[in-house]
């Protein structure tokens, strides 16, 4: 898979810094990388995907207020939108610290960007207690259910 990656908020994040992190989640062979080899490109039309890491106003105006803190990707779709906000401050509901955080929140848009949606509650309900949280479950919102643990990985 082709990616194009971006900082639109360089003065918090370089392009470079957030290209390097986002690269090595998506190849970790605990995540995406162990369905698909991610190559960054530098060529948007040659892209297969775009992530771009933006600010909260960018989302809350693009997708509105019901996205306020929150990162974004269109199901099946080609845009993901990491909200700088959580990049760099994490979510105290989500448990997960920082790192873990960041892990998670690429591992979840680019589930979206791949074609996934969010769980069902009958679903999660079906999941035996004490196991790992789907990475698809909104987590950055706490919305894990309480016999599952908090979890970044696929
Ligand atoms: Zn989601």
């Amino acid at each position: 898979m082709k990616i194009y990656i971006e900082s639109q908020v360089p003065n918090i994040t370089s392009t470079d810094a957030f290209q390097y992190e986002v690269i090595n989640i998506l190849n970790f062979p605990r995540g995406w990388g162990k369905r698909h080899l991610w190559e960054r490109t530098k060529i948007k039309l040659k892209a297969d995907y775009e992530i771009n890491l933006v600010t909260n106003k960018y989302i809350t105006n693009k997708y509105g207020k019901k996205f306020n803190m929150l990162s974004c990707a269109e199901v099946g779709g080609r845009h993901a939108y990491i909200n700088v906000e959580r990049w760099t401050n994490g979510s105290v509901e989500s448990k997960l610290d920082l790192p873990n955080y960041k892990i998670y929140v690429i591992n979840h848009e680019v589930g979206h960007l791949l074609g996934l949606n969010h769980p069902t509650d009958d679903e999660l309900q079906k999941i035996p207690p004490g196991s790992p949280c789907p990475v698809m479950v909104p987590q950055t919102s706490g919305v894990c259910p309480h016999h599952l643990i908090p979890n970044e990985w696929l």
